[in-house]
């Protein structure tokens, strides 16, 4: 740690299909420039000319297939070439994605049915740091350069690629990943599970798996072209046991019929054995890359800890998020669910003891609360919150008992677009 060196502009020459991989630090800005040839970071090509800058603490790889002199600006943690990647294979499994969609949207101009017009909907699996979300991110981006819209899906409530941890959302992705700027924000659907572990309710994230799936099932039913397109989804790391049976329930909910399995070879033939023999559903095990950084727990409890950051502020803190104060009667706290790992707070105002583990139970506003996000439902009714999805979320940051007046910060001004809440053990103190 400590200030960082300088280190001067450095010019690395690429053989055709070799990578630099690249860690960048905190707080150093990084900045990469193709010189000649081309490249892409994770599916998305870096443009012919100008400076990319690349977000702190991202850890990348400058791919090429054809040969490409690459240069950076700026200190980094790390940086070295490698000219054994998976990316051959991975190009691959795009290829024969493609053609199941082009064959869907075929099928669909013929009046096929639903289920010929179904495009690929794909599932990667695998144990944590197999490089899940960047395999997702690639078939997305390649997707997306060929003109598809294919619909991301994140179920990792851990390290959320599209939204704050603790939620399960969807997106559409109309054009290559953007390097800087990432998962496009304008129109995601969002659950809030509340929670960076689902073994805390399990039944509630299998419940806003199914929310989450009948919504997208009615998109696409309208959408001929998502739907050819289909679906790339993104799992946890956790694939044994309860995490196992996750995964099963992920892929019978989302009806998926490609399953990739990267890294595990136990995982891969479990899984064969689970669902290819008993549908025609494929399951493909790919081979990790060696780049993948191993993030360790505390590491990754501080991405976490800066996806809620970066929700508020921005990736590049270049957002200002406004302070509110509500009076405790304006809204209406909720929480779904009554598992024991509750905080002491969050005991129901009724009396009478949980037994249906989807329950909504009204919790009373306290001093627990403060530097914990709280979700803005949707719903109308407080019975429609765990079928309903998420406008935003605030974080609170005061709560004055004897005024009865909650102080929160949230990224727009204004009154808040619902006084439905949904509490969560999602923390983030402000440094
Ligand atoms: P998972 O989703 O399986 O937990 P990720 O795809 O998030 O794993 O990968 C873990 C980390 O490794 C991420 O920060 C990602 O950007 C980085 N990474 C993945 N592939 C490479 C690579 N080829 N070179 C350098 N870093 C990589």
């Amino acid at each position: 740690a400590g200030a960082a060196t300088p280190q001067p502009p450095r010019q690395y020459k690429l053989a055709p299909q070799s990578e630099l991989r690249v860690e960048v630090l905190p707080d150093a800005p990084l900045r990469v420039r193709l010189v000649t040839g081309t490249a892409e970071i994770f599916g998305t090509e870096l443009p012919p000319e100008g400076w990319v800058p690349v977000p702190p603490r991202s850890k990348i790889a400058i791919f090429t297939w054809h040969g490409a002199t690459v240069e950076l600006d700026g200190v980094s943690e790390s940086e070295y070439s490698s000219d054994e990647t998976p990316m051959v294979i991975y190009v691959n499994t795009h290829a024969i994605l493609d053609a199941r969609r082009a064959r869907a949207r075929a099928a669909a101009a013929q009046g096929g049915d639903m289920e010929a017009s179904q495009g690929p909907r794909v599932i990667v699996v695998g144990p944590t740091d197999s490089g899940k979300s960047t395999l997702c991110k690639m078939l997305l981006s390649w997707a997306a350069k060929l003109g598809w819209k294919p619909t991301y899906v994140d179920l990792d409530i851990g390290q959320g690629s599209i939204t704050i941890p603790g939620c399960i959302s969807a997106t559409p992705i109309e054009k290559p990943i953007d390097i800087v700027d990432g998962i496009p924000l304008e129109m995601p659907l969002v659950y809030f599970y509340g929670h960076s572990s689902p073994s805390i309710n399990a039944d509630v994230y299998k419940v806003l798996m199914k929310e989450l799936a009948k919504t997208l099932e009615k998109q696409f039913s309208g959408n001929a072209e998502s739907r050819a397109a289909g679906m790339v989804i993104n799992t946890m790391g956790w694939v044994e046991g309860l995490g196992y049976e996750l995964l099963l329930n992920a892929i019978e909910t989302f009806k998926a019929n490609v399953v990739l399995v990267l890294g595990q070879e136990k995982l891969w033939k479990m899984l064969k054995d689970a669902v290819q023999s008993k549908s025609n559903i494929d399951v493909v095990k790919l081979h990790k890359s060696e780049g993948v950084v191993l993030r360790n727990t505390k590491y990754r409890q501080k991405t976490r800890s800066f996806r809620i950051r970066e929700y508020f502020y921005g990736i590049a803190n270049d957002l200002a998020p406004h302070s509110n104060i509500v009076n405790f009667s304006h809204v209406s706290v909720y929480k779904i669910g009554g598992g024991h790992q509750a905080p002491r707070s969050a005991l129901p105002i009724g009396a009478e003891p949980v037994a249906d583990p989807t329950r909504l139970v009204a919790v009373n506003i306290s001093t627990d609360m403060i530097h914990t996000v709280l979700a803005i439902s949707y719903a109308k009714e407080p019975d429609e919150i765990i079928s309903s999805n998420i406008a935003g979320f605030i974080h609170v940051t005061d709560v004055d008992i004897q005024r009865k007046k909650l102080t929160y910060i949230a990224p727009c001004p204004g009154d808040l677009p619902s006084r439905l809440l949904i509490a969560s053990s999602l923390t983030w103190y402000e440094a």
